[in-house]
C-alpha cells in the first residue's frame, strides 16, 4: 500500500491532505500522482467518486511555480458544477500553499466583462472551466494559455457527449508543442480515439478499477423503507436533527413536487428546484437559498447540478439514482471541507440489486433504522441474506431449531444451535465426500471391467 509520503509531493501538501481527512492514496492516486509527477501524459479510465480530482491536483499543484505569474494548469470539465467542485478542491489546497496561488473559474452563465477586464490586469495561474468559455476568452485574447505546459481533461466522454470536444481541441491548439495532457474519462468511446491520437503520443493509458470511495467525513447511512411511508419517513429524518442545510433527492419532477407538497403540508420551509421551473423562478429560489432562508431543499438530480451550496451537513436520497454515477454527486454535495456530513439512502425491498451495485463500486454503507423515534444502527442487510441462504440449505430438521432463536431461549441454547449447525455442516462434507470416493470406485471397476473384456477379445 502506497502512502502519501512516498509519493514525495511538495512539503506544504502535507497539512492540506491532513485537513482533507484522507489518510491514504486512493488507488488512482497511487497510480497517477507518480506519472504526472514525472511529466508524463495519461489517459486515466476512473470514475468519478474514485479520488481522480486529486489524482491530479496534488501533483499539479506540488510543480507549480510561485515565481511565474503566468497560466500554467489548464482544467476543462463538461459542467458548471464539477468546475465548481474542482475550484472548491484547488482551493482548499491552496490554502495551504506558502504562496497562494491565483485560481480562476471560467464558466458559462458568469459575468464575462468582469472576467475580461481581470485578465487585462493579470493572468491566473491555475484556469478551472467549462470548455465554452475558457475558449472565448482564449479567442478574445484576454486569456494567454501559451506558456502553460499542462491540460487536464476532466470528464472527457461527458465531454464528447455533450459535444464540447471541439471546443477543447481548438483550447489544445493554443498550447505549446510539449503539453503535458491528462484525460480522465469513465470510458473511453470511439469518438474521443481521433482527439486522443491527435494529441498524445504515447500516453501512459491507466485503467483505474472502479473503486468509489466517499468522503471520509461522510456518514453513508442505508435505510429500508419496507412497510413505511416514505413521505413520513423523509420528513422525521429531515426534523430528527438540526440540519444546517437539507438537501433531498428526488428521482423525478412529479416525486419531488409531491414531496414538496407534503413537507409544505407539514410546516417545513422547503425550497423546490427541478428542470421544470422558469428560470426566473429557479434564479429566485437560488438567491433565497443563498441567503439561507430555507433549511431543506427538494431538488432533482439535473436541477442540482448548476447549484453550488456550501454547508449543507444532510442529503437524503429519496430513492436510489438511476444513473449510480449521481449517487457519488449527490453524496458528494455533503462533509466539503472539513465539515461533517450525513447521507441517507433510503432503498425499498425491490432496489436490493441497485444497492448491491453501488456496494460493488466499494461504496460502503452503513445499516441504520429507527427504533422508538431514534436512528439506530442494524444489522447488515447481506448477513441477513446469507442467513437466509444458509437456512434454506439447511437439513429439514434444524430448520425448525432456526426458527426457535428468534424467541427468548434459555442460556446456551444458542451455543447448542450454534453446534448443531456446524455438525450438520461437517455430516454433509462427510457424505459428500463418501459420494466423491463411491462414485471414483464405480468409474475404477467400469474401467477395469472394459479392460478385462478388450483382453478376452484379444486372445
Ligand atoms: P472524486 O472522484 O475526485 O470526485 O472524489 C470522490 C470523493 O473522494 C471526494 O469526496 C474526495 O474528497 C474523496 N477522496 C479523494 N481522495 C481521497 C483519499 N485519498 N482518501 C479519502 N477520500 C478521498
Amino acid at each position: 500500500m502506497t502512502t502519501f509520503n512516498e509519493l514525495k509531493l511538495a512539503d506544504w501538501l502535507a497539512p492540506a491532505i491532513a485537513d482533507l481527512g484522507f489518510e491514504e492514496p486512493t488507488a488512482v492516486q497511487a497510480r497517477v500522482i507518480p506519472l504526472v509527477l514525472k511529466g508524463k501524459s495519461v489517459v486515466g479510465q476512473s470514475q468519478t467518486g474514485s479520488g481522480k480530482t486529486h489524482a491530479f491536483l496534488l501533483p499539479l499543484f506540488s510543480q507549480l511555480d510561485p515565481a511565474k505569474q503566468e497560466v500554467q494548469v489548464v482544467i476543462t470539465t463538461p459542467s458548471r458544477e464539477l468546475a465548481a467542485q474542482i475550484a472548491a478542491a484547488a482551493k482548499q489546497l491552496n490554502r495551504f500553499a506558502p504562496t497562494p496561488f491565483t485560481i480562476h473559474n471560467y464558466v458559462g452563465g458568469t459575468d464575462k466583462q468582469h472576467q475580461l477586464d481581470q485578465l487585462a490586469r493579470k493572468q491566473p495561474q491555475v484556469v478551472i472551466g467549462t470548455p465554452g468559455r475558457i475558449l472565448d476568452l482564449i479567442k478574445a485574447q484576454a486569456l494567454d494559455i501559451h506558456l502553460a505546459t499542462r491540460f487536464v481533461i476532466d470528464e472527457a466522454d461527458m465531454t464528447l457527449d455533450m459535444g464540447f470536444l471541439t471546443q477543447v481541441d481548438q483550447i489544445a491548439a493554443h498550447f505549446p508543442s510539449d503539453l503535458q495532457m491528462l484525460v480522465f474519462s469513465a470510458t473511453i468511446p470511439q469518438g474521443l480515439r481521433p482527439f486522443l491520437k491527435k494529441y498524445l503520443e504515447n500516453p501512459v493509458v491507466e485503467e483505474i478499477p472502479t473503486e468509489t470511495v466517499i468522503n471520509p467525513n461522510v456518514e453513508n447511512w442505508l435505510l429500508s423503507t419496507k412497510g413505511r411511508d416514505k413521505n413520513e419517513l423523509v420528513y422525521q429524518l429531515l426534523t430528527m436533527g438540526e440540519p444546517f442545510l437539507a438537501l433531498v433527492f428526488a428521482n423525478t419532477r412529479e416525486r419531488a413536487e409531491q414531496l414538496h407538497a407534503y413537507l409544505l403540508n407539514q410546516g417545513l420551509k422547503v425550497a423546490l428546484v427541478h428542470g421544470g421551473l422558469a428560470p426566473r423562478e429557479r434564479r429566485k429560489t437560488m438567491r433565497q437559498i443563498r441567503s439561507m432562508d430555507y433549511q431543506y431543499i427538494v431538488a432533482t438530480d439535473l436541477a442540482a447540478r448548476g447549484i453550488d451550496l456550501t454547508g449543507v451537513s444532510l442529503v437524503i436520497n429519496d430513492d436510489i439514482p438511476t444513473d449510480l454515477e449521481y449517487f457519488v454527486h449527490r453524496v458528494g454535495r455533503t462533509g466539503r471541507g472539513k465539515l461533517k456530513g450525513t447521507a441517507i439512502t433510503l432503498y425499498a425491498p425491490a432496489e436490493d440489486d441497485l444497492v448491491a451495485k453501488l456496494e460493488e463500486r466499494g461504496i460502503k454503507f452503513i445499516p441504520k433504522t429507527i427504533k422508538n423515534g431514534r436512528v439506530e444502527t442494524t444489522y447488515d442487510r447481506n448477513r441477513r441474506q446469507h442467513y437466509r441462504r444458509r437456512k434454506a440449505a439447511l437439513d429439514p430438521s434444524l430448520k425448525g431449531f432456526v426458527k426457535k432463536t428468534k424467541k427468548t431461549v434459555k442460556p446456551g441454547y444458542k451455543k447448542r444451535i450454534k453446534s448443531k449447525i456446524k455438525e450438520d455442516e461437517r455430516q454433509k462434507a462427510k457424505q459428500e465426500l463418501r459420494h466423491k470416493q463411491r462414485k471414483a470406485k464405480r468409474a475404477r471397476q467400469k474401467q477395469h471391467r472394459l479392460e478385462r473384456a478388450r483382453q478376452k477379445n484379444g486372445r
